[in-house]
């Protein structure tokens, strides 16, 4: 599976915003954009004025690289937003959030997608009770996602379990962490999702 392999710190940096692409670190002292918020790079410090699409591809940058995906991956599920009734922008967003690999990190099982996606692939997670390893696997509304048995005494997932509290878990998931289980109580409205993006700017970028 193709991946993205740089060194994430420098995305948050060129994205003048912290995506919280590494887990604990990212909450600490040494996070990368708190000791030097400007662009990688030689002339990273001297941002200038972004023209018009310059706007609509960090945004979209910004988004495609916070849920780790790749350009092919974002735009066939930006066309698959297109397809789909209301409004493509909070479409996209709330496809993104329904990947079992986002569900995984969001009920804190992970510390990150990246390391979410991983345990999701090596087959760690039953999604109604049967086994699902593919990342881009959408949840459902109802949908009970939970941790194998066996699978319960990995250190880090304890430890991110007890994390969790502090990113928090969204009002439209259930955590049951005694039963290392969450669920879909509902699809999220837009409103819900509480990221900063601006996902017009990315429907710009992808109508031209
Ligand atoms: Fe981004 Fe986290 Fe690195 Fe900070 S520590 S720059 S938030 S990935």
């Amino acid at each position: 599976m193709a991946r993205y392999t740089e060194a994430v710190c420098r995305i948050c940096r060129r994205e003048n915003t912290k995506l919280f692409l590494k887990g604990d670190r990212c909450y600490a002292s040494k996070c990368a954009f708190e000791r030097r918020a400007h662009a990688p790079g030689q002339h990273g410090s001297r941002r200038g004025k972004l023209s018009e699409y310059g706007l609509q591809l960090r945004e979209k940058q910004k988004v495609k690289r916070s849920y780790g995906l790749l350009e092919k991956q974002f735009r066939a599920l930006f066309e698959k937003a297109e397809r789909q009734k209301g409004i493509t922008g909070a479409n996209l967003l709330i496809l993104l959030e329904r990947r079992l690999d986002n569900i995984v990190y969001r009920l804190g099982f992970a510390s990150s997608r990246s390391q979410a996606r991983q345990l999701v692939c090596h087959g760690h997670f039953l999604v109604n009770d049967r086994k699902v390893d593919i990342p881009s696997f959408l949840v459902k509304s109802g949908d009970t996602v939970a941790l194998k048995e066996k699978s319960r005494k990995i250190a880090f997932i304890q430890e991110s379990l007890e994390t969790v509290a502090r990113r928090g878990t969204p009002s439209w998931l259930e955590l049951e962490k005694a039963a290392f289980q969450g669920r879909v109580k509902e699809l999220p409205a837009r409103e819900e999702l509480g990221l900063q993006v601006s996902e017009q700017l990315i429907v710009e970028y992808y109508s031209k």
